[in-house]
């Protein structure tokens, strides 16, 4: 450990600056899209089964509505341009641009080059939960996913349910990939519904039980076409443990809506990034 210089408190004591002022993003017209979701009708319904995974399509200007339907459940969700698998949800920049958790008019942010608004956050049932005196909050960035590899790792355990298995299935079954093809296609999540923060002495990533009750929901817009997979984590509320069949588990619900003829006049599906990408070349 270096030695403590005799500036130590004053340079601790210099404070913080925010990384990405997030004031220039585009503007998100909530009240259009509440007014849009007021009229939508259902279109499709998918179950996410326990410890299982269910795909959905999502066209741009549709809205899709992820529900807690019987005991308290967390979900880890994947998104994709339908058209094209190499855009994707891109975790790391949107805690970037909106911080640890999402919630009410902020967006989850596509991949380079894209880099655009994939959905956007237009209803969160849970909003009032704001960030607790553990500095926990709902709807997290910073997960990963649950994985195969990580529980091989720290315990030589092989547990085939971990999201990260339950979104390759889905994806495999949604697109007719096979499992290898499909797995590099997952990727760092939206834990939907999770409680999770950073302990404050050990900066280590903590969990604890979900506040989410049946009646819950997250509603987005799909700001482009969208091939979503929602997988209800074996963990469950997250209260003890994931990767294993020891947590109670339920399932979760995803609907897809269709605004009414002219609900979103004045929105508009996103372009890709304007960035020209010569990189100095
Ligand atoms: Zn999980």
């Amino acid at each position: 450990m270096g030695q403590r210089p005799q500036d130590a408190d004053a340079r601790r004591a210099v404070p913080p600056v925010i990384c990405y002022p997030n004031e220039t993003l585009p503007a998100v017209d909530i009240p259009l899209y509440l007014a849009a979701l007021e009229g939508a009708t259902l279109v499709s319904s998918h179950l996410a089964a326990p410890r299982d995974a269910t795909h959905f399509h999502v066209k741009a200007g549709q809205f899709f509505r992820i529900s807690c339907v019987d005991g308290p459940q967390v979900g880890d969700l994947n998104l994709w341009n339908v058209h094209d698998l190499s855009e994707r949800f891109y975790s790391g920049k949107t805690r970037a641009l909106h911080g640890t958790h999402v919630s009410e008019g902020e967006r989850l942010w596509s991949s380079f080059p894209y880099l655009r608004p994939m959905a956007t956050i237009v209803q969160d049932s849970l909003a009032w939960y704001g960030m607790d005196a553990f500095g926990g909050s709902v709807h997290d960035v910073i997960g990963t996913r649950c994985d195969p590899y990580t529980g091989m790792l720290l315990s030589g355990d092989t547990y085939h349910y971990c999201c990260h298995s339950n979104i390759t299935r889905a994806l495999a079954d949604a697109t007719g990939m096979s499992l290898h093809e499909a797995e590099p296609h997952v990727h760092d999540v939206l834990n939907v519904f999770m409680c999770t923060g950073f302990t404050r002495d050990t900066g280590q990533y903590f969990m604890k039980a979900s506040p989410v009750r049946a009646g819950d929901t997250l509603v987005m817009l799909a700001e482009i076409d969208l091939l979503g997979v929602l997988s209800a984590c074996p963990g469950g509320d997250c209260s003890s443990e994931h990767s294993s069949d020891v947590a109670q588990c339920y399932p979760l619900q995803v609907d897809v809506l269709e605004p009414a003829a002219g609900a979103l006049d004045g929105w508009q599906s996103p372009a890709p990034n304007a960035y020209d990408r010569t990189h100095g070349r």
